[in-house]
């Protein structure tokens, strides 16, 4: 993988003193050959490397920190300047607030409208989701199906073939309803069209929208980017979408988008599940592609879930060494809201790497849900009143031997004063270290 090769490619610098010109030389030459492997087009690698190489021969040796480590954060700020240096937000001022989705068929455009419906409603608005594919009936169907699961609208005419009549008739239903967010799904097909491109110009001049956001595959690498160009051309678009990003991409989508079209990422969409959703936000993703794990995105995701007042509770618990099962059992089901256990832990600096061919499925829980599940209530609330004939008793109503119970309170314990311990170094802190 990309991430693989660029710490390989650090990796020729352990051990040096200090960056010369030889040293690297030959690492910015690994770094290049990583990004055209990951198809990301030469010139523009090449000409990535060349600042790479400028500014670590320019930078000043600083003797607490490594080459090696120089060289991660030199290629980190540019891995992120490339991708778009800020975050860039969606334009959400107007009302209604009309979001144009295009793309290719396949490319996630339905999937993403139900995420962006869902992930808009958390923030307090009022969405629409329109179909507006109009040659596949099962498309308005499977619109639908993703509306019903997050309670949002959506406006559909089965009967009619004309797009650009429907989504008019939307911005009136819209209106009525006082939507303030309408979210314009349309047919995609499997190569650039112009009958495809007519059709979505002819819908974006109708409505006007504020944002047209283009949704791609970034599994289809250097074809992305190519896609990207078409459509951007024909219909100068305000941001792109990459989706499954969860899949075996090799990331040179996300890296050449921006440079070559001039627009932004805003979105990358990790997963079929509708709350999967992440705002884009390039230095994240550099720290990501880095292997140094993406525990921002991770903090964001499990803040959502994460209510306030509960925080206060058990944070509270945790300082009087109070933690219990019924506690850690409510942890756990915040964790599997949050998204494919993988993916999260994937976020983990460090961990990304070591789990790549493991299995971990979201059933990884069970067999310890299982054994807090066979514990009586006033166990789960006092642990340690847990003694040898009760666990007897919670393995087998667990259906687990004697030994995994046994092993479980013992990490249960570890984890109590592991928490302990960090509340009381006042938690929080990053631990973000860079490579060595
Ligand atoms: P559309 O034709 O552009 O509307 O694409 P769909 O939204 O129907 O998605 C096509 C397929 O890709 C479906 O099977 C989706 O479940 C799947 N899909 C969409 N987004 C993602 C994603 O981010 N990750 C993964 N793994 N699959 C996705
Ligand atoms: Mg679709």
């Amino acid at each position: 993988s990309l991430s693989e090769r660029l710490d390989s490619a650090f990796k020729l610098l352990k051990g040096e003193g200090r960056i010369s010109e030889i040293n690297v030389a030959s690492t910015v030459k690994e770094i290049r050959r990583a990004l055209v492997d990951a198809d990301v087009n030469y010139k523009i690698a090449k000409e990535f490397t060349d600042r790479v190489k400028d500014k670590a021969l320019g930078e000043k040796v600083i003797t607490a920190i490594s080459p090696s480590q120089l060289m991660v954060k030199i290629v980190k700020d540019e891995l992120a300047d490339l991708m778009g240096g800020t975050a860039a937000e969606l334009e959400l001022k107007a009302n209604p607030t009309i979001i144009l989705i295009a793309g290719l068929q396949g490319s996630g455009k339905t999937t993403f409208s139900g995420k962006l419906a869902n992930f808009l409603k958390s923030k307090g608005k009022k969405p629409l989701l329109v179909a507006a594919d109009i040659y596949r009936p099962a498309a308005i169907d499977q619109l639908k199906v993703l509306g019903g699961q997050i309670e949002v609208p959506v406006y559909s005419e089965p009967e009619n073939k004309n797009a650009v009549q429907i989504t008019e008739n939307a911005l009136r239903e819209a209106k009525q309803n006082n939507n303030n967010v309408i979210i314009i799904d349309t047919a995609g097909r499997l190569a650039v069209d112009e009958a495809m491109m007519a059709e979505v110009a002819n819908i974006r001049k109708a409505v006007q929208p504020q944002e047209i956001l283009f949704v791609v595959d970034s599994m289809t690498g250097q074809d992305a980017v190519n896609t990207a160009k078409a459509f951007n051309d024909r219909l100068d678009f305000t941001g792109v979408v990459l989706t499954k990003l969860d899949g075996d991409t090799r990331g040179g989508a996300a890296l050449t988008i921006k440079y070559t079209v001039e627009k932004p990422i805003k979105f990358v969409s990790m997963g079929e599940k509708l709350d999967t959703l992440d705002v884009f936000y390039p230095e994240r993703m550099a720290q990501r592609i880095l292997g140094m794990g993406d525990i921002t995105t991770l903090v964001e995701r499990a803040q959502a879930q994460f209510n306030e007042e509960q925080a206060k509770k058990l944070e509270k618990k945790i300082r009087q060494n109070q933690f219990d099962f019924d506690d850690f059992r409510e942890q756990l089901q915040q964790i599997k809201k949050m998204g494919n256990l993988k993916d999260l832990m994937g976020m983990i600096p460090g961990v990304g790497k070591a789990i790549k061919d493991i299995d971990i499925s979201d059933d990884a829980f069970k067999g310890i849900e299982a054994m807090i599940g066979s514990m009586t209530p006033q166990e789960r609330g006092n642990p340690d009143i847990i003694d040898g004939s009760r666990r007897k008793r919670i393995a087998k109503g667990a259906g687990k031997e004697i030994q995994d119970v046994n092993q479980f309170m013992k990490q249960f314990e570890q984890m109590r004063q592991m928490m302990k311990m960090m509340n009381k170094m006042g938690a929080g802190g990053k631990g973000l270290k860079a490579l060595g």
